[in-house]
Protein backbone atom coordinates (compact mmCIF):
# COMPACT_ATOMS: atom_id res chain seq x y z
CA UNK A 1 0.00 0.00 0.00
CA UNK A 2 1.04 3.37 -0.26
CA UNK A 3 2.07 5.43 2.69
CA UNK A 4 0.81 8.86 3.27
CA UNK A 5 3.60 10.96 4.14
CA UNK A 6 4.10 14.13 5.62
CA UNK A 7 5.08 17.17 3.81
CA UNK A 8 8.48 17.39 4.46
CA UNK A 9 10.68 19.61 3.10
CA UNK A 10 13.28 17.62 0.64
CA UNK A 11 16.85 17.33 2.28
CA UNK A 12 19.70 16.40 0.30
CA UNK A 13 22.68 14.28 1.82
CA UNK A 14 25.26 13.88 -0.75
CA UNK A 15 23.83 11.63 -3.19
CA UNK A 16 20.47 11.00 -1.79
CA UNK A 17 17.55 13.17 -0.88
CA UNK A 18 15.40 12.60 2.35
CA UNK A 19 11.92 14.00 2.89
CA UNK A 20 9.63 15.41 0.01
CA UNK A 21 8.04 11.73 -0.37
CA UNK A 22 11.73 9.96 -1.32
CA UNK A 23 12.05 6.97 -0.06
CA UNK A 24 12.44 6.03 3.39
CA UNK A 25 16.57 6.11 3.73
CA UNK A 26 17.95 3.69 6.28
CA UNK A 27 21.00 4.28 8.36
CA UNK A 28 23.57 2.68 9.88
CA UNK A 29 26.34 3.70 12.25
CA UNK A 30 29.91 2.38 12.42
CA UNK A 31 30.69 1.07 15.96
CA UNK A 32 34.76 0.49 15.46
CA UNK A 33 37.22 2.70 16.49
CA UNK A 34 37.32 5.47 14.23
CA UNK A 35 41.33 5.70 14.32
CA UNK A 36 41.22 2.07 13.64
CA UNK A 37 40.81 2.73 9.70
CA UNK A 38 40.88 -0.47 8.23
CA UNK A 39 38.25 -1.95 10.29
CA UNK A 40 36.16 1.15 10.36
CA UNK A 41 36.30 1.01 6.06
CA UNK A 42 35.37 -2.39 6.12
CA UNK A 43 32.58 -2.08 8.06
CA UNK A 44 31.49 0.97 6.10
CA UNK A 45 31.82 -1.70 2.70
CA UNK A 46 29.64 -4.29 4.94
CA UNK A 47 27.18 -1.54 6.26
CA UNK A 48 26.53 -0.15 2.25
CA UNK A 49 26.53 -3.66 1.00
CA UNK A 50 23.81 -4.65 3.84
CA UNK A 51 21.77 -1.57 2.29
CA UNK A 52 22.88 1.23 4.10
CA UNK A 53 22.15 5.03 2.60
CA UNK A 54 23.97 6.95 4.79
CA UNK A 55 26.80 5.63 7.45
CA UNK A 56 27.50 7.33 10.40
CA UNK A 57 31.61 8.24 11.89
CA UNK A 58 31.83 9.37 15.75
CA UNK A 59 34.65 11.47 16.10
CA UNK A 60 35.64 12.77 19.22
CA UNK A 61 38.80 14.55 18.71
CA UNK A 62 41.76 15.48 16.12
CA UNK A 63 43.15 12.18 15.62
CA UNK A 64 39.60 10.56 14.74
CA UNK A 65 39.32 13.76 12.32
CA UNK A 66 42.57 12.75 10.48
CA UNK A 67 41.25 9.55 10.74
CA UNK A 68 38.06 10.12 8.64
CA UNK A 69 39.98 12.27 5.99
CA UNK A 70 42.01 8.52 5.54
CA UNK A 71 38.31 6.72 5.47
CA UNK A 72 36.98 9.05 2.96
CA UNK A 73 39.55 8.65 1.04
CA UNK A 74 38.70 4.48 0.78
CA UNK A 75 35.04 4.52 0.13
CA UNK A 76 32.26 6.74 -1.77
CA UNK A 77 29.60 6.07 0.56
CA UNK A 78 27.35 8.53 2.14
CA UNK A 79 28.58 9.41 5.06
CA UNK A 80 27.45 11.71 8.11
CA UNK A 81 29.61 12.86 11.28
CA UNK A 82 28.59 12.25 15.21
CA UNK A 83 30.73 15.41 16.41
CA UNK A 84 29.87 13.90 20.13
CA UNK A 85 30.77 17.09 22.94
CA UNK A 86 33.52 18.71 20.55
CA UNK A 87 31.28 20.96 17.90
CA UNK A 88 34.66 22.70 16.66
CA UNK A 89 35.70 19.72 15.27
CA UNK A 90 33.07 19.93 12.05
CA UNK A 91 35.83 22.42 10.56
CA UNK A 92 37.74 19.55 10.02
CA UNK A 93 35.43 16.54 9.18
CA UNK A 94 33.24 18.79 7.50
CA UNK A 95 35.17 18.16 4.02
CA UNK A 96 35.05 14.49 4.20
CA UNK A 97 31.51 14.12 4.93
CA UNK A 98 28.12 14.75 3.77
CA UNK A 99 26.47 15.52 6.95
CA UNK A 100 26.91 16.58 10.67
CA UNK A 101 25.09 15.46 13.55
CA UNK A 102 25.57 18.07 16.31
CA UNK A 103 23.47 17.28 19.80
CA UNK A 104 22.43 20.61 21.02
CA UNK A 105 22.09 19.02 24.75
CA UNK A 106 26.23 18.75 23.99
CA UNK A 107 26.90 22.57 22.60
CA UNK A 108 27.60 23.40 26.48
CA UNK A 109 30.49 21.36 26.85
CA UNK A 110 32.80 23.37 25.34
CA UNK A 111 33.24 27.56 26.02
CA UNK A 112 30.36 27.17 27.93
CA UNK A 113 29.80 31.12 28.06
CA UNK A 114 29.96 31.40 24.20
CA UNK A 115 25.95 31.51 23.32
CA UNK A 116 24.76 28.13 21.75
CA UNK A 117 23.13 30.82 19.50
CA UNK A 118 26.95 31.05 18.17
CA UNK A 119 27.95 27.55 18.30
CA UNK A 120 24.98 26.57 15.67
CA UNK A 121 25.87 29.81 13.54
CA UNK A 122 29.68 28.55 13.21
CA UNK A 123 28.16 24.87 12.10
CA UNK A 124 25.27 26.34 9.61
CA UNK A 125 28.35 28.32 8.03
CA UNK A 126 30.26 24.99 8.24
CA UNK A 127 27.55 22.94 6.74
CA UNK A 128 27.20 25.61 4.05
CA UNK A 129 31.06 25.90 3.14
CA UNK A 130 31.29 22.45 2.43
CA UNK A 131 27.88 21.25 1.05
CA UNK A 132 26.64 19.45 4.12
CA UNK A 133 23.23 18.96 5.53
CA UNK A 134 22.68 19.05 9.64
CA UNK A 135 20.69 16.49 12.15
CA UNK A 136 19.77 18.23 15.17
CA UNK A 137 19.75 14.77 17.32
CA UNK A 138 18.28 15.60 20.43
CA UNK A 139 18.74 12.89 22.72
CA UNK A 140 16.91 11.63 25.91
CA UNK A 141 20.40 11.03 27.97
CA UNK A 142 21.78 14.29 27.43
CA UNK A 143 19.00 17.15 26.86
CA UNK A 144 19.72 20.65 27.21
CA UNK A 145 20.28 21.34 31.04
CA UNK A 146 18.95 24.79 30.67
CA UNK A 147 15.50 23.03 28.92
CA UNK A 148 15.60 20.49 31.96
CA UNK A 149 14.99 22.37 34.96
CA UNK A 150 11.80 24.37 33.19
CA UNK A 151 9.82 20.76 33.74
CA UNK A 152 9.03 18.90 36.54
CA UNK A 153 11.22 15.99 36.69
CA UNK A 154 8.58 13.59 35.32
CA UNK A 155 8.42 15.03 32.34
CA UNK A 156 11.01 14.10 29.96
CA UNK A 157 9.38 15.00 26.22
CA UNK A 158 8.86 18.57 26.57
CA UNK A 159 12.23 19.44 27.17
CA UNK A 160 13.54 17.59 24.31
CA UNK A 161 10.46 18.74 22.20
CA UNK A 162 11.06 22.26 23.18
CA UNK A 163 15.32 21.64 22.57
CA UNK A 164 14.60 20.77 18.86
CA UNK A 165 11.89 23.31 18.06
CA UNK A 166 14.12 26.21 19.48
CA UNK A 167 17.20 24.86 17.18
CA UNK A 168 14.92 24.64 13.87
CA UNK A 169 13.43 28.49 14.48
CA UNK A 170 16.80 29.24 14.16
CA UNK A 171 18.56 27.33 11.59
CA UNK A 172 15.25 29.07 9.70
CA UNK A 173 15.84 32.08 10.92
CA UNK A 174 19.76 31.58 9.28
CA UNK A 175 18.20 31.33 6.29
CA UNK A 176 19.22 27.18 6.55
CA UNK A 177 16.82 24.84 5.96
CA UNK A 178 19.12 21.69 5.04
CA UNK A 179 18.60 19.67 8.33
CA UNK A 180 16.58 17.38 9.96
CA UNK A 181 15.85 16.53 13.16
CA UNK A 182 15.98 13.09 15.76
CA UNK A 183 14.25 12.65 18.86
CA UNK A 184 15.59 9.23 20.20
CA UNK A 185 14.83 7.73 23.82
CA UNK A 186 15.60 4.04 24.79
CA UNK A 187 11.49 3.60 25.54
CA UNK A 188 9.57 3.23 22.42
CA UNK A 189 6.38 4.94 23.65
CA UNK A 190 8.27 8.10 24.61
CA UNK A 191 9.84 7.90 21.24
CA UNK A 192 6.28 7.94 19.58
CA UNK A 193 4.78 10.41 21.72
CA UNK A 194 7.49 13.22 21.09
CA UNK A 195 8.15 12.14 17.35
CA UNK A 196 4.02 12.44 17.34
CA UNK A 197 4.25 15.73 19.37
CA UNK A 198 7.03 17.52 17.02
CA UNK A 199 5.74 16.44 13.53
CA UNK A 200 2.03 18.14 15.12
CA UNK A 201 4.64 21.36 15.39
CA UNK A 202 6.58 20.86 11.89
CA UNK A 203 5.45 18.31 9.62
CA UNK A 204 7.79 20.45 7.51
CA UNK A 205 11.25 18.83 8.83
CA UNK A 206 12.19 15.68 7.80
CA UNK A 207 12.37 13.34 10.52
CA UNK A 208 15.75 10.50 11.29
CA UNK A 209 13.46 8.03 13.60
CA UNK A 210 15.47 5.74 16.13
CA UNK A 211 15.16 4.29 19.53
CA UNK A 212 18.58 4.52 21.54
CA UNK A 213 20.07 1.61 23.20
CA UNK A 214 17.24 -0.37 21.54
CA UNK A 215 19.64 -3.68 22.97
CA UNK A 216 20.10 -7.07 21.90
CA UNK A 217 18.10 -8.48 18.88
CA UNK A 218 15.47 -10.17 18.78
CA UNK A 219 14.03 -7.82 22.06
CA UNK A 220 16.13 -4.40 20.36
CA UNK A 221 14.18 -5.37 16.86
CA UNK A 222 10.81 -5.47 18.46
CA UNK A 223 11.46 -2.33 20.41
CA UNK A 224 12.25 -0.78 17.74
CA UNK A 225 9.28 -1.97 15.14
CA UNK A 226 6.58 -0.84 17.48
CA UNK A 227 7.79 2.52 17.66
CA UNK A 228 8.51 2.93 13.69
CA UNK A 229 4.90 1.28 12.85
CA UNK A 230 3.06 3.66 15.03
CA UNK A 231 5.40 6.64 13.05
CA UNK A 232 5.84 5.43 9.92
CA UNK A 233 2.33 4.76 8.98
CA UNK A 234 1.03 8.13 10.40
CA UNK A 235 3.29 9.75 7.62
CA UNK A 236 6.03 10.46 10.36
CA UNK A 237 9.61 9.76 9.69
CA UNK A 238 11.64 10.33 6.86
CA UNK A 239 14.80 8.11 7.53
CA UNK A 240 15.79 5.88 10.17
CA UNK A 241 18.43 4.29 12.31
CA UNK A 242 17.69 0.65 14.38
CA UNK A 243 20.36 0.69 17.18
CA UNK A 244 21.10 -2.85 18.09
CA UNK A 245 23.79 -4.41 20.39
CA UNK A 246 25.69 -6.31 18.01
CA UNK A 247 29.34 -7.57 17.35
CA UNK A 248 30.94 -5.99 14.28
CA UNK A 249 30.92 -8.45 12.27
CA UNK A 250 26.83 -8.64 12.28
CA UNK A 251 26.54 -4.74 12.05
CA UNK A 252 25.16 -5.19 9.17
CA UNK A 253 21.65 -6.41 10.71
CA UNK A 254 20.91 -3.08 11.68
CA UNK A 255 20.14 -2.22 8.36
CA UNK A 256 18.70 -5.74 7.06
CA UNK A 257 16.41 -5.25 10.21
CA UNK A 258 15.28 -1.41 9.03
CA UNK A 259 14.84 -2.57 5.97
CA UNK A 260 12.40 -4.99 6.77
CA UNK A 261 10.56 -2.96 9.35
CA UNK A 262 9.60 -0.75 6.79
CA UNK A 263 8.58 -3.33 3.91
CA UNK A 264 6.01 -5.16 6.79
CA UNK A 265 4.85 -1.41 7.79
CA UNK A 266 4.49 -0.81 3.78
CA UNK A 267 2.56 -4.08 3.32
CA UNK A 268 0.44 -4.31 6.65
CA UNK A 269 2.70 -6.69 8.11
CA UNK A 270 2.60 -4.87 11.71
CA UNK A 271 2.83 -6.29 15.83
CA UNK A 272 1.22 -3.81 16.96
CA UNK A 273 -2.12 -1.92 16.17
CA UNK A 274 -1.59 1.00 13.79
CA UNK A 275 -4.02 3.37 11.75
CA UNK A 276 -2.53 4.08 8.18
CA UNK A 277 -4.90 7.41 8.45
CA UNK A 278 -6.95 6.45 5.79
CA UNK A 279 -10.80 6.44 5.48
CA UNK A 280 -10.61 2.29 4.02
CA UNK A 281 -10.56 -0.82 5.46
CA UNK A 282 -7.44 -1.88 7.15
CA UNK A 283 -6.11 -5.40 7.52
CA UNK A 284 -2.58 -5.79 9.81
CA UNK A 285 -1.56 -9.33 10.31
CA UNK A 286 1.87 -9.44 12.20
CA UNK A 287 4.96 -10.53 10.28
CA UNK A 288 4.82 -13.87 11.97
CA UNK A 289 8.07 -14.85 13.80
CA UNK A 290 9.42 -18.50 15.09
CA UNK A 291 6.28 -18.36 17.26
CA UNK A 292 3.99 -18.47 15.39
CA UNK A 293 2.04 -22.27 16.14
CA UNK A 294 0.52 -23.01 13.23
CA UNK A 295 1.27 -22.58 9.64
CA UNK A 296 -2.36 -22.15 8.52
CA UNK A 297 -2.12 -18.64 9.89
CA UNK A 298 0.06 -16.93 7.18
CA UNK A 299 -2.76 -18.48 4.62
CA UNK A 300 -5.59 -17.28 7.23
CA UNK A 301 -3.87 -13.52 7.05
CA UNK A 302 -4.24 -14.36 3.13
CA UNK A 303 -8.00 -15.30 3.13
CA UNK A 304 -9.14 -12.54 5.42
CA UNK A 305 -7.89 -9.87 2.70
CA UNK A 306 -9.87 -11.57 0.56
CA UNK A 307 -13.40 -12.66 2.46
CA UNK A 308 -13.30 -8.62 2.97
CA UNK A 309 -12.74 -7.47 0.25
CA UNK A 310 -16.51 -6.36 0.24
CA UNK A 311 -15.91 -3.98 2.84
CA UNK A 312 -12.95 -1.90 1.56
CA UNK A 313 -15.09 1.69 2.05
CA UNK A 314 -15.05 1.19 5.39
CA UNK A 315 -12.62 2.49 8.22
CA UNK A 316 -12.42 -0.48 10.11
CA UNK A 317 -8.98 -2.49 11.36
CA UNK A 318 -9.21 -6.28 11.20
CA UNK A 319 -5.52 -7.37 13.26
CA UNK A 320 -4.81 -10.58 12.34
CA UNK A 321 -1.86 -12.22 14.64
CA UNK A 322 0.04 -15.62 14.36
CA UNK A 323 0.51 -16.73 18.19
CA UNK A 324 -1.50 -16.64 21.77
CA UNK A 325 1.64 -14.99 23.73
CA UNK A 326 1.44 -11.78 22.02
CA UNK A 327 -1.92 -11.46 19.98
CA UNK A 328 -4.26 -11.36 23.14
CA UNK A 329 -2.79 -7.99 23.76
CA UNK A 330 -1.75 -6.85 20.50
CA UNK A 331 -5.39 -7.03 19.32
CA UNK A 332 -7.12 -4.76 21.65
CA UNK A 333 -6.80 -1.80 19.59
CA UNK A 334 -8.38 -3.18 16.32
CA UNK A 335 -12.07 -2.91 15.73
CA UNK A 336 -12.16 -6.56 15.03
CA UNK A 337 -8.86 -9.25 16.56
CA UNK A 338 -8.20 -12.73 15.23
CA UNK A 339 -4.96 -14.17 16.79
CA UNK A 340 -4.16 -17.59 16.53
CA UNK A 341 -3.56 -20.75 18.72
CA UNK A 342 -2.20 -23.98 17.56
CA UNK A 343 -5.75 -25.45 17.07
CA UNK A 344 -8.13 -22.39 17.29
CA UNK A 345 -8.73 -19.10 16.18
CA UNK A 346 -9.95 -16.52 18.53
CA UNK A 347 -12.20 -13.78 17.38
CA UNK A 348 -12.74 -10.44 19.20
CA UNK A 349 -14.54 -6.94 18.88
CA UNK A 350 -12.34 -4.63 20.37
CA UNK A 351 -10.99 -6.00 24.05
CA UNK A 352 -14.30 -8.56 24.22
CA UNK A 353 -13.97 -12.06 23.28
CA UNK A 354 -16.37 -13.37 20.69
CA UNK A 355 -14.97 -17.11 20.48
CA UNK A 356 -12.75 -19.70 19.18
CA UNK A 357 -12.85 -21.07 16.26
CA UNK A 358 -10.93 -24.17 14.18
CA UNK A 359 -9.41 -22.61 11.29
CA UNK A 360 -12.07 -23.95 8.52
CA UNK A 361 -14.76 -22.64 10.93
CA UNK A 362 -13.31 -18.72 11.69
CA UNK A 363 -14.45 -16.81 8.76
CA UNK A 364 -17.86 -17.19 8.22
CA UNK A 365 -17.79 -16.01 11.95
CA UNK A 366 -15.35 -13.06 11.24
CA UNK A 367 -17.82 -11.91 7.89
CA UNK A 368 -21.12 -11.80 10.88
CA UNK A 369 -19.08 -9.40 13.27
CA UNK A 370 -17.94 -7.30 9.84
CA UNK A 371 -21.58 -6.89 8.94
CA UNK A 372 -22.84 -6.32 12.11
CA UNK A 373 -20.03 -3.37 12.65
CA UNK A 374 -20.53 -2.18 9.24
CA UNK A 375 -24.32 -2.43 9.82
CA UNK A 376 -23.83 -0.15 13.57
CA UNK A 377 -21.56 2.01 11.39
CA UNK A 378 -24.74 2.93 9.08
CA UNK A 379 -27.38 3.42 11.69
CA UNK A 380 -24.97 5.75 13.16
CA UNK A 381 -22.59 6.71 10.30
CA UNK A 382 -20.85 9.07 13.50
CA UNK A 383 -19.22 6.03 14.67
CA UNK A 384 -15.56 5.48 13.31
S1 LIG B 1 2.00 -11.88 17.10
FE1 LIG B 1 3.19 -13.66 17.82
S2 LIG B 1 3.72 -14.72 15.91
FE2 LIG B 1 3.16 -12.67 15.31
S3 LIG B 1 5.11 -11.55 15.24
FE3 LIG B 1 4.15 -11.20 17.27
S4 LIG B 1 5.11 -12.77 18.57
FE4 LIG B 1 5.47 -13.42 16.42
Amino acid sequence: MELIRNPTRAVRIGAITIGANNPIAVQSMCATRTQDIEATVTQVNELVAAGADVIRIAVDNRKDVLALARIRERTSATLSVDLQENYRLAEDAAPQVDKLRYNPGHLYHHERKKPWQDKVRFLVDIAGEHDCALRVGVNCGSVDPAKLEKYKSGDSMSPMLESALEHCTLLDSLGFTRYCVSLKDSDPRKVIEVNRRFAAERDDIPLHLGVTEAGLPPDGVIKTRIAFEQLVSRGIGDTIRVSLTLPNPRKGEEVAAGLEILADIAAGRVRSVVDYGKDTLNIISCPSCSRVENEAFIDLAQRVKEVTEYATQYAITIAVMGCRVNGPGETDDADLGLWCGPNFVNLKRGGERVGAYRYDEILPHLKQELDALIAKKAASPTID
